[in-house]
């Protein structure tokens, strides 16, 4: 059996016939920027987050970079990003001026580690990004009191947890602003690149607005030095279809991710842990193996396909060289980069095909 590592097939066969209507409605509205099928999507997708401010713009990393910009963090200031997450979190900061500031992740959840988080704090930090990898919010109290206690302000990298929950609350309300990617392979995709802020201050939300359309709220007045980076009406309209269908694929995800818990049972391979406070949003399945390279043999073997997130911690990378960090200084996240293999989940995903793999898996 063949099966891959993701397949939007079974999705995009069902959304077919509404999203070619989607499509020529704003086709033949002939209005592609700025307009109705945004602001439509922005009130939903605050909706969705329980915020009451949502921007849409071109991407995730814009995302991060705008609430940045917004917050006037910039040359000089230091932004805390955890040691193990997409390189986008840490771009966002080095896009806006400042200096990344990485802190390790912990064993349970693969989230930034709140005890290791107040040594990194200097009188130049200004801000703390908290990435929800692989789909769940790690320990957000304690990062919650520290940012607090220093008077830091707290932003969700969210491209991964569309959907995630912290006691009940969204992610993407938990923090002062939060970034969100709707790249295609995310929970919400569109069919190219898009992203949005999620935020509760109407000053954060404004200013996103200006600095991502030109610094401009009227047009040719620029108050900002700003930015190209808007959500276009096609993308809108897409992600206003597909909105609708979130909680039945976080369902099916959901079923996936529950069969794997309790059928793989291979001591070699460590499954991921919930946080009994969240609700997962199961971006990616995430199992840690020793011998990793052994194990992608055997699924590769097995026609099942896998990837790793993310093969490099923040500090190894070359890009980042320059900041003066050595192998050895966050050994949780380079344990990660070591170990983790993504497992297939995605909608629609047979019976069969789960069983197939927790099948392989547990043979390894
Ligand atoms: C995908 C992702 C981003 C960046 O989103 P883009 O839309 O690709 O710019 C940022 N952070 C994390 C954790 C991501 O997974």
């Amino acid at each position: 059996m063949k099966i891959p590592f993701a397949d939007f097939t079974p999705m995009h066969r069902e959304l077919r016939d509404t999203m070619m209507n989607t499509f020529a409605e704003v086709y033949d509205a002939g209005w592609f920027i700025g307009g109705k099928y945004c602001r439509e999507f922005e009130k939903e997708f605050a909706e969705y987050c329980n915020v009451p401010y949502c921007i849409g713009c071109g991407n995730g990393l814009d995302a991060l970079h705008l609430i940045l910009e917004a917050s006037g963090i910039g040359a000089g200031d230091e932004v805390i990003v955890p040691a193990q997450t997409f390189i986008a979190t840490a771009l966002a900061v080095t896009y806006a001026g400042a200096r990344p500031v990485f802190v390790d992740i912990e064993t349970e959840y693969y989230c930034m580690d709140p005890e290791k988080l107040e040594a990194a704090i200097t009188p130049n930090t200004r801000a703390i990004i908290i990435v929800h990898l692989y789909g769940q919010v790690g320990r957000f109290e304690e990062i919650k009191a520290i940012a607090d206690k220093h008077g830091l302000m707290l932003i969700e990298d969210a491209a991964q947890a569309h959907g995630a929950t912290y006691k009940g609350r969204p992610a993407g309300s938990l923090g002062d602003a939060a970034g969100f990617s709707f790249y295609p392979g995310k929970n919400l995709g569109a069919l190219g690149d898009a992203g949005a802020v999620c935020t509760f201050s109407p000053e954060i939300a404004n200013r996103v607005r200006a600095l991502a359309n030109y610094g401009s709220h009227t047009k040719y007045v620029h108050e900002y030095r700003g930015f190209n980076s808007r959500l276009d009406e096609i993308q809108s309209a897409w992600l206003c279809v597909k909105l609708q269908h979130m909680d039945k694929w976080h369902r099916d995800r959901e079923r996936i991710a529950q069969r794997y818990l309790l059928g793989i049972s291979n001591p070699a391979v460590k499954l991921p842990r919930l946080n009994h406070d969240a609700k997962h949003a199961w971006h990616l399945f995430a199992v840690l193996v020793e011998n990793r390279e052994l194990f992608e043999a055997h699924l590769d073997s097995h026609g099942i396909g896998h990837q790793t997130h993310y093969p490099f911690a923040m500090h190894m990378h070359q890009a980042y060289r320059d900041l003066g960090y050595s192998e050895g200084d966050f050994p949780v996240a380079e344990m990660n980069a070591a170990q983790e293999v993504s497992l297939p989940i995605y909608y629609g995903m047979s019976d069969e095909q789960i069983g197939y793999v927790i099948d392989v898996v547990n043979r390894f």
